[in-house]
C-alpha cells in the first residue's frame, strides 16, 4: 500500500533521514520509536508532504507521492493526529470535523454532520459536539482530533506521539480510542513512547537512529530480543529509572513523580509504584546522615518485562553503612520496613568499593 524509497530529508547542513525505505501493507499498525531528534517526526512530516522529502520517493498504491501536484487530496489519504491537538480554537466541535469534508471532499453539510456525529459517538463524545475546543481536557481534545483525522476518511493515519501532551490520567482514554481503531484494520503509523501499548497494539515496530529504520520487526523481536547494538542500548533505557541522590535536600515529591511516571509507562499495579515509592523514602531517611556528610546515592529502579518486575538497586560509596544491616533497634525497625516492601533483597560489594543493594520490589 505505501512504499518508501530511500527518503532522504536535510534541513540546510543537517541531514535528518539519511535513506529510509519500507513497504507497508494495508491494515498494519506501525508504532516508531527511537530517540529523541532522530527524525521519527520529519518522517510522518514527509509522508503528509508537511515538509518536502530532499530525496527518495513515496509511493501510495503505485502514485508517487512525492510527483504529485495535488497536495490536499495526498494529505487527505495520510492523515495525521499531531502531539499538540491543533483544533481550529474558533469552532465548535462539530465544526473541527465538518469543515475539512465540506471544504475538501465536497461533501454536503448534512452528510458531513452525520458522519461527524458517528466518529464522535465512537470517540465517546457525542455530547461535546457544540462545545468550544477550550472547554474540553486534554484527553478529549485529542479524542476529538482523532474523529477529525477520521472524519477525512484517510487510508492511513498518522500519529505523532499523540499522548505526550497529556496529563498521565488521561493517556488511557486516548490510547483506548487508538487500539479500537487498531482493531477495526485502519492503517496506522504511530510515533509513541508508551512502550507497553506499543507491544500489545503493534502488528511491527520501526526502531529509528542515524537517519534511518535502523531496525525493523514484530514487538516481540524489538522489545525483548533486539538484534542490533543501538536498538539493545536504547530499549536498556527505557526500562530503566535512573536518579543521583546527593544531597539531603532531595525533591522526594519530585522523585516520586518521576518514579510514578515510569511505573505508569510500564502500565505496573499502583501497588508496584507505591511500594517502590515508599522504598525510595525510607532509604533516603536511612540514608540521610550520609547525604549529610556528602556521600551521593546512585539510585536505579529496572523493569524486567519478562518477569513483570520492578527491582531496585542502591549504589553506595565506600563508608557508607549497608542499610540492609540493623546495628540498632531503629534501623531493625527500618529493615522489617523494607522486607515488607520486598520479595527479596540482596547485596554485593563492586570493584570500585562501593557497595551495591538490591531489592526486588512486591507487587502485591
Ligand atoms: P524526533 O521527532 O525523532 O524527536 P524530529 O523529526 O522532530 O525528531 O527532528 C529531527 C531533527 O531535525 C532534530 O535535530 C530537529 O532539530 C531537526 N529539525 C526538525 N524540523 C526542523 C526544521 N523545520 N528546521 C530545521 N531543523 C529541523
Ligand atoms: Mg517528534
Amino acid at each position: 500500500m505505501i512504499r518508501i524509497d530511500n527518503l532522504g530529508k536535510r534541513f540546510g547542513e543537517l541531514e535528518v533521514l539519511k535513506g529510509v525505505s519500507t513497504t507497508i501493507s494495508k491494515g498494519e499498525v506501525i508504532s516508531i520509536i527511537g530517540p529523541s531528534g532522530c527524525g521519527k517526526s520529519t518522517l510522518l512530516r514527509c509522508l503528509n508532504l508537511l515538509e518536502q522529502p530532499t530525496a527518495g520517493r513515496i509511493f501510495v498504491d503505485d502514485v508517487e507521492l512525492t510527483q504529485s501536484s495535488d497536495v490536499p487530496a495526498l494529505r487527505q489519504r495520510m492523515n495525521m493526529v499531531f502531539q499538540n491537538f491543533n483544533l481550529f480554537a474558533h469552532f465548535t466541535v462539530l465544526e473541527n470535523l465538518t469543515l475539512g469534508p465540506v471544504k475538501l471532499l465536497k461533501k454536503s453539510p448534512a452528510e458531513a454532520e452525520e458522519r461527524a456525529r458517528a466518529l464522535l459517538h465512537m470517540v465517546g463524545l457525542a455530547d461535546r459536539a457544540d462545545h468550544l475546543p477550550h472547554e474540553l481536557s486534554g484527553g478529549q481534545k485529542q479524542r476529538v482530533a482523532i474523529a477529525r483525522c477520521l472524519a477525512m476518511d484517510p487510508e492511513v493515519m498518522l500519529l505523532d506521539e499523540p499522548t505526550s501532551a497529556l496529563d498521565p490520567t488521561m493517556v488511557s482514554e486516548v490510547l483506548a480510542v487508538i487500539r479500537n481503531l487498531a482493531k477495526r484494520g485502519l492503517t496506522m503509523l504511530i510515533v509513541t513512547h508508551e512502550m507497553d501499548f506499543a507491544r500489545d497494539v503493534s502488528s511491527r515496530v520501526f526502531y529509528m537512529d542515524e537517519g534511518r529504520i535502523y531496525e525493523e520487526g514484530p514487538p516481540g523481536q524489538i522489545f525483548d530480543h533486539p538484534q542490533r547494538d543501538r536498538t539493545k542500548a536504547f530499549i536498556h533505557r527505557i526500562r530503566t529509572f535512573q536518579a543521583v541522590i546527593d544531597s539531603p535536600n532531595v525533591d522526594i515529591f519530585a522523585l516520586h513523580a518521576d518514579i510514578g511516571r515510569f511505573c505508569d509507562k510500564h502500565l505496573l499495579p499502583p501497588k508496584a509504584k507505591h511500594n517502590a515509592e515508599l522504598l525510595v523514602e525510607e532509604l533516603i531517611q536511612i540514608l540521610m546522615p550520609d547525604l549529610m556528610a556528602g556521600k551521593a546515592l546512585g539510585l536505579t529502579i529496572d523493569y524486567s518485562e519478562s518477569k513483570r518486575q520492578l527491582i531496585l538497586s542502591l549504589e553506595l560509596p565506600p563508608g557508607v553503612g549497608n542499610p540492609l544491616v540493623a546495628e540498632d533497634e531503629f534501623a531493625e525497625l527500618s529493615l522489617r520496613l523494607i522486607n515488607n516492601l520486598a520479595d527479596s533483597t540482596g547485596c554485593e560489594t563492586l570493584d570500585s568499593g562501593a557497595l551495591k543493594i538490591e531489592i526486588r520490589i512486591k507487587q502485591a
